[in-house]
């Protein structure tokens, strides 16, 4: 069907559509006649849903994990040890290794890895955020409850670019009076975490390497 045929609200949303990862023309034009055809109260609830997800989902203020709450639930569990940081590229890292229920400790996500081919370099992720954390952690004045961060655990995905994303991190935080230390290479290179199983991933988080 040409574009042309389309009202200019179907032709709005078609546009808007096929600017989602994945998704073509085709596709797009499939999921809008979809939306046509469903019930008003389904279109509006999708609509909501949206809505909903731009304004309650934010970053957590200290580990960059997406939250509805700020500090994040993981954060503000006074259960987890907070000595303890397990540095994620993605969101959706955590929730794999959450899913493992081996991890007590809390995280620092750094919103991707370092890609010198596509301009990604230390400026774009939350690594000043994650040297600062620590640095903090460490201050004599830090304040009644706050635990020094004694590890850092660096679980970048194990192919080309997290790996050099671990080993910049590594220097960065090697002048800092801590280990640090890599998830086991118990995990398949090239596989990102969250692709891996459950046991693959405790394993690694059990064997973990120290790095300085
Ligand atoms: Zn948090």
């Amino acid at each position: 069907m040409s574009q042309a045929s389309h009202t200019s609200a179907m032709n709005r949303l078609i546009q808007q559509l096929t600017r989602l990862p994945g998704i073509g023309k085709r596709s797009a034009e499939r999921i809008a006649f979809h939306l046509l055809k469903q019930s008003p109260e389904d279109s509006f609830d999708l609509a909501a849903a949206i809505r909903d997800l731009k304004a309650n989902v934010h970053h957590c203020s200290i580990c960059f994990n997406l939250t509805e709450s700020d500090p994040c639930p993981i954060c503000a569990d006074p259960q987890r040890d907070r000595g303890l940081v397990l540095v994620v590229e993605q969101p959706s890292d955590v929730v794999s290794l959450e899913t493992t229920g081996m991890y007590r400790g809390t995280y620092h996500v750094l919103m991707g890895r370092l890609s010198p081919l596509e301009g990604v370099g230390p400026g774009e992720l939350n690594i000043d955020a994650l040297v600062k954390r620590v640095e903090v952690s460490h201050m004599p004045d830090a304040g009644a409850g706050t635990t020094p961060i004694r590890e850092v655990i660096l679980g970048t995905n194990p192919n080309l670019e997290g790996d050099g994303t671990s080993m910049y991190l590594a220097s960065r935080l090697a002048k800092l009076k801590m280990k640090v230390s890599r998830l086991a290479r118990g995990l398949p290179t090239g596989v990102s975490l969250e692709a891996v199983s459950k046991a693959v991933l405790a394993d690694a988080i059990q064997g973990r390497q120290e790095m300085s």
